[in-house]
């Protein structure tokens, strides 16, 4: 994409041209208000189309040139000169290039297809621990250790809420913990499940 400006050729002044239409004139409402003798109350237009700038006077008192020449319309080109009155405008163009970030393949989490020797999930955090939540945002699985607990003081609800400490997505069983399965519940000792199948109540 084209970025054009009118530097001035005296001065420190410069005029950044947007794509489409827009005007230069003494009197407000002008796109830009040049407080100058010389200049109209409108004294031209200037259209910017993709790559082409296009002048056009608006029977300005004291004229529109483009390199000494007298104009009522006419293309722009890059490092001309555009007189408008008294003042002089040198048109310069800049590349500008938008940056669209590469779409990259979603990165495999090896971690989320961990296993135990016993075959069981593993937490993704503790390689060690076997999962036995996972996030419902990002899926990742976890032990129970590696998660954010908030246990909501005011709330009716006596459970705590789990979050998953990689997205703060709320985290849930992996399976029923009612349901006695061969997971690692049913060898953790009676005390330990029990405790971890409560707060999933
Ligand atoms: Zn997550």
């Amino acid at each position: 994409m084209n970025v054009f400006q009118l530097r001035s050729v005296e001065g420190p002044m410069c005029l950044s041209l947007g794509q489409g239409f827009t005007t230069v004139g003494q009197t407000i409402g002008n796109t830009f208000v040049l407080n100058n003798a010389s200049i109209s109350g409108y004294h031209c237009e200037i259209e910017v189309a993709d790559k082409e700038v296009r002048i056009r006077d608006l029977q300005s008192t004291n004229g529109t040139f483009i390199n000494e020449q007298p104009i009522t319309e006419a293309v722009l080109y890059t490092g001309q000169i555009l007189q408008l009155g008294s003042l002089q405008f040198r048109l310069e163009c800049t590349e500008v290039t938008i940056a669209v970030p590469p779409i990259s393949k979603p990165v495999r989490e090896e971690k989320e297809t961990a296993r135990l020797a016993n075959g069981a999930l593993a937490c993704s955090i503790f390689p060690q621990l076997p999962a036995t939540v996972a996030c419902g945002h990002c899926k990742k699985p976890y032990h129970l250790s590696a998660l954010r607990v908030i246990q909501l003081a005011s709330a009716k609800r006596k459970k705590p809420l789990f979050f998953c400490p990689a997205c703060n997505g709320q985290c849930h069983p992996l399976f029923k913990l009612d349901e006695p399965r061969e997971s690692f519940l049913s060898e953790l000792p009676k005390k330990i499940g029990s405790r971890i199948r409560r707060l999933f109540r």
